[in-house]
């Protein structure tokens, strides 16, 4: 079985452009299932898997890239008739980018409120009045608590 690139690699020549290659064909069955292609003129896992594989991929890496735009559906993932796992590769790029330093805002505020109190989102000021005006107690999250179970950190 293919698996691309590795979770700690760093450099975008892990990806594995070549056995990439070999696999793809460019049918586009995975653009056509992609919901991100169907709303952006700028994202296509046809074609990010393409500029893996002649070498030119590094335009991929950072915080304006179009890498950002998936919604990690796996339709790519289950319909490519090749087994090439784009979504594999649009997360491969997501990490060197991250490593790197780049990523959009919005993926930051998500990793900072993870590593603050151990969600991904936070309880709003207009969710607390809705809350309140339902009489619902105020919402309180152990994430932090959570998250150092699941870990081992504190
Ligand atoms: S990644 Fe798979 S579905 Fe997409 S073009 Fe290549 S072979 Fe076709
Ligand atoms: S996982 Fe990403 S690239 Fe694949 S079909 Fe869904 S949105 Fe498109």
């Amino acid at each position: 079985m293919y698996t691309v690139g590795s979770s700690t690699s760093e450099d975008i020549d892990s990806i594995g452009g070549r056995e990439l290659a070999r696999l793809c064909y460019s049918c586009g069955i995975c653009v056509g299932g992609c919901p991100a292609a169907r709303f952006s003129d700028d994202f296509n896992p046809r074609r990010i898997v393409l500029e893996i594989c002649l070498g030119i991929g590094r335009r991929l890496v950072g915080g304006g890239s179009p890498i950002w735009k998936c919604t990690t559906c796996y339709t790519c993932h289950e319909r490519c008739p090749a087994g090439v796992k784009p979504l594999d590769v649009v997360m491969a790029l997501r990490n060197i980018s991250f490593r790197e330093g780049a990523c959009p805002e919005s993926v930051s505020v998500i990793r900072k409120n993870v590593l603050d109190d151990g969600v991904a989102g936070t309880v709003t000021r207009r969710a607390a009045e809705i809350r309140q005006k339902m009489g619902l107690p105020p919402a309180e999250s152990d994430g932090r608590g959570e998250l150092e179970a699941l870990t081992g950190h504190e």
